[in-house]
């Protein structure tokens, strides 16, 4: 077993000051969380010295792992000339150009600090843009923490409803009016789909989709689906986002390059910071006018103290030009590996267990040999439980991975690391059954 010492005393102090001893719920793990001391490249120390190989990457935003030389040297530099300022700056510009290269629906871009922001800054703009409010999104999917992309994050099977996905809150006091201006989408059954969005028409601002949603068990959008909400949005008008905030990583050109239906307005976050906070929202340019102040007061204001600062900027910048196409591919390898001999030997060991999701993103269903959507991903408390305990069991064997069973690659990681893993969670699987 590991000693934990040290981050079992951590969080007993911590409880003092922070309600459930952290910020970050998503960090909370029985009996305590995990402190770390230090990571370099694609391996972490805890607080008690244990080492892990990192396989989640501060939930995904860490596409070079830790401490990557040539962003420290980039960051470094420009920690000396100043953090943030009330004046734009050229690293900005340089960013937003990097971007812009690598998709063509990405004519114009603004950046916020995280992706929670991208999301709610999206649904802003697809009101003003089309002058509906109603908003469409799918079942269980992950959105951030903005009201209405808070809705349907994790209905409980007695809220599923029978004949559409209900549309249900997450926090306790949404407000009515929140849950009566979201749309619930089932995720992959298009015909479904296409009969909610139809009875809505023309009153729907957007429908706000992630192709490989973690919530929602990982399991990649069919291109059908996709391209069939694609057509429902153009005839309709309302406007198709992607959320790629987790997503953008699958290809040098994101969502839209990886299974080619083109978005109206991205979402972005997470590895194009550089591990610096970030969030970022891109699209049609003329959807994006509607932040355009320079014929007076825009239609919708875009902004925020840090937003675009040039720390995010300039590691986002280094870690892009790190990400190029030989290391997509590379690291999309890696993941392909890991989820192809894992599934193999999980269906030939009898295992109840599949591992689902696309490139360098992974998650590790125990209990279910198929996943295609929350529903089908949906597992009970005591489940779940099966699922923390084999993320302990990696643990143990020096594997960081999220309690859920989610997971990624960093460019980081080598073919030895994945042999390694592979072996790790067989063991894990084995000693379980
Ligand atoms: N959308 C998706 C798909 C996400 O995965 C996340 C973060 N996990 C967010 C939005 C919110 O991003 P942030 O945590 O930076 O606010």
């Amino acid at each position: 077993g590991l000693s934990l010492k040290t981050s079992a005393a951590l969080y007993e102090q911590a409880k003092s000051f922070l309600p459930g001893g952290s910020t970050r719920a998503t960090l909370f793990r029985k009996p305590h969380p995990f402190y770390v001391s230090h990571g370099e490249g694609a391996y972490i120390w805890d607080a008690d010295g244990n080492r892990y190989l990192d396989l989640a990457n501060n939930f995904m935003s860490l596409i070079h792992g830790h401490a990557n030389p040539r962003i420290i040297e980039a960051v470094s530099a420009q920690l000396a000339r100043g953090t943030c300022f009330s004046m734009s700056t050229e690293s900005e510009i340089a960013m937003s150009a990097a971007l812009q290269e690598r998709a063509p629906s990405f004519e114009r871009i603004c950046f916020a600090n995280t992706g929670t922001e991208a999301v709610l800054f999206a649904l802003k703009a697809a009101r003003a843009y089309t002058g509906r409010t109603l908003v469409a999104k799918v079942e269980g999917c992950y959105h951030g923490l903005s009201d209405f992309a808070e809705v349907s994050v994790a209905p409980e099977p007695d809220a599923w409803g029978e004949t559409a996905p209900a549309s249900v809150p997450y926090s306790i006091g949404a407000p009515q009016a929140v849950l009566d201006n979201v749309v619930v989408l089932p995720f992959n059954d298009l015909e479904k789909a296409l009969s909610i969005l139809n009875d809505v028409g023309d009153r729907l601002a957007c429908v706000l989709v992630d192709p490989v949603p973690s919530r929602a068990g990982l399991a990649p959008a069919q291109a059908d689906y996709l391209q069939g909400l694609r057509d429902f949005c153009t005839r309709s008008g309302a406007l198709l986002i992607f959320d790629q905030v987790m997503s953008f990583r699958l290809a040098y050109g994101g969502v839209e390059e990886y299974f080619g239906v083109t978005p109206d307005l991205s979402c972005l976050g997470k590895i194009i910071g550089g591990g610096f906070p970030i969030g970022a929202l891109a699209g049609r340019v003329d959807v994006m006018d509607v932040f355009n102040p320079e014929s007076g007061r825009p239609k919708v204001f875009f902004g925020g103290t840090f937003a675009a600062n040039p720390i995010s900027m300039t590691a986002g910048l280094v870690a892009l030009d790190l990400y190029g196409r030989q290391e997509v591919a590379r690291t999309n390898a890696l993941g392909d590996r890991l989820r192809d001999e894992m599934n193999e030997w999980m269906r030939a060991s009898g295992i109840e267990a599949c591992v689902t999701g696309a490139g360098s993103l992974f998650k590790f269903h125990l209990g279910r040999s198929e996943v295609r959507d929350y529903r089908s991903a949906w597992v009970d408390v005591a489940q779940r439980k099966v699922t923390a305990d084999f993320v302990d069991a990696l643990a143990t064997r020096g594997f960081h991975i999220i309690p859920s069973g989610l997971g990624c690659l960093s460019t980081a990681v080598t073919p030895e690391d994945i042999d390694a893993m592979i072996a790790a969670s067989k063991e894990a699987l084995r000693a379980m059954h």
